[in-house]
Parts: C-alpha cells; structure tokens; sequence
C-alpha cells in the first residue's frame, strides 16, 4: 500500500511533453494526483488524455518533463517499473482475456504474491455478478460485466494508482454510474485514482477534481461542478 499522507500527491506530471514520431500530442501537461482523491480528466476527442494515461503508466515515453511518483522523480520508467510501484491501468476497451473465464482472467492477475483464492474471494465479495459468472468465458459476458472483472483483476494486483481510461464506454448508464460507485468506493479505501472520461457527467459526482484537458494541455482544474459548467460553455455548446 502507499506510504504517502493524504493530500500528498502520488502522480505529479510536470511540463510533460509526448509525441506519436514528429507530432507533438502532449504540449506540457501539468497534472497532480493527490493520495486518495480521484481525478477526472476531461475533454474532447484527441486532447492528449490517452497518451496522458500511457505516460503515467509508463507505456509510452515523454520527450521533455517530469514524472513523479509518490514524490520520486520516475521520467523514463518503463511499463513494468510502473506496475511495480503500484500503477495499475485498464486501457479504454477494458483488456480482459476473452478466451479465459472470469476464474481464469482473476488468476492472471496475481503477480503480486496473493493467492488466487484471496483475489477470487475480494472479487466475488465486491462484485456478486461475477462469482455466478465464475467459469463463464469473459468474452461471453455483457460489457458491464466485463468492465467489473477488468476492475477486479486490477485490484488483485494491490495498485496504488488507479488509471482508467474510459470506464463507460460502450456501458448502459445506470451499469455506468454502479461502476462510478465501486470507483468512488475505492478512492475511499485509500486509491488514488485518475479517469479519463469524454462524458464528464458520469465522472463528476465521485471526482474530487476535475481537470480540462484541451491540444495536449490540462488547460483548466477545478472542483467538479466548476468545470462542468466550463465544459458546457466551452465545447458542448451548451
Ligand atoms: P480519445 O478519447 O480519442 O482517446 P484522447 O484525449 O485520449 O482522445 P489521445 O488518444 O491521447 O487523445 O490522442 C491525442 C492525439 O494523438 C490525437 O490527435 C490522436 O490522433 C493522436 N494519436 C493517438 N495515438 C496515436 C498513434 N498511435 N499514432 C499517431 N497519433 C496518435
């Protein structure tokens, strides 16, 4: 678990820059992830929070700037440093083993020392849907279901951080805001986590801060309900 207080942050993005070959997507992003709160990041289409997400968690490098992780400057770190010190990401599409059941897709996820009855039981205890589920093919399962598993094999993994990128895509909306409840649960428990969202309304009730991210730039941060009322002046047209 994390040893920072809270309010300490656990992810800080200093003046960082990235790019896919010559084009520069992330332009000097600044963004602070305090221990146990959760962040939403938002904005449109292509504004960098992807790439945002694969640099913190290490899945991508930077081309200037720092990251810093519980205070340690980690610029460079490579995907497997980062799951060492607790980041744990689910990409957009949720990147569960189709092919394998829920059981077997759980397993996978203990890398960490746990038993996979520890993590089968925390699962099931968290999400009742999936122990009925237990021997059924992930691949066969709704997407709400899917994105619970997805959760759960991040948790069996003990993240410190949590990155999630797009946790309502494709999901019905009361499946999304269950999914924002356990999110909202989790921060409580102590995890500090970032979440991308396109639709801000589904994030920002649990989200303690809400940063705008627009061209590879958090360009606004705030509490929720600020930058919800930006947001639907500045680009929803609202
Ligand atoms: P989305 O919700 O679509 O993921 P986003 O805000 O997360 O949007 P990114 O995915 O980080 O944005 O993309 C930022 C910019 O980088 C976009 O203009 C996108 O076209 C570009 N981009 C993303 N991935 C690649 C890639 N592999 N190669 C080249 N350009 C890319």
């Amino acid at each position: 678990m994390s040893l920072t207080e809270p309010d300490e942050p656990v992810v800080e993005l200093l003046g960082v820059r990235a790019a896919y070959g010559a084009i520069e997507v992330l332009k000097g992003v600044d963004l602070t992830v305090p221990a146990g709160s959760v962040v939403a990041l938002l904005g449109p289409n292509g504004g960098g929070k992807t790439t945002t997400m694969k640099v913190v968690s290490g899945l991508m490098p930077s081309t200037s700037g720092e990251l810093r992780i519980s205070g340690r400057n980690v610029t460079g770190i490579t995907a497997t440093e980062a799951s060492r010190l607790g980041i744990c990401s689910i990409p957009e599409g949720r990147g569960v083993f189709a092919n394998l059941t829920v059981r077997e897709n759980l397993w996978v996820a203990t890398g960490t020392g746990r038993k996979r009855a520890e993590i089968e039981e925390a699962a099931y205890a968290r999400f009742p849907k999936l122990a009925e589920r237990r021997n059924q093919l992930a691949g066969s399962m709704s997407g709400g279901e899917q994105q619970m598993l997805s959760l759960s094999r991040a948790l069996g993994t003990d993240p410190v951080v949590l990155l999630l990128d797009e946790l309502s895509m494709g999901l019905a909306p009361m499946i999304v805001s269950q999914m924002y409840d356990i999110v909202g649960q989790l921060a409580a428990e102590g995890i500090s986590i970032l979440v991308a969202e396109q639709f801000a309304r589904v994030v920002l009730p649990i989200a303690d801060t809400a940063a705008l991210m627009l061209g590879g730039r958090v360009v606004r941060v705030g509490r929720p309900a600020e930058i919800e009322d930006e947001l639907s002046t500045t680009y929803l047209g609202g």
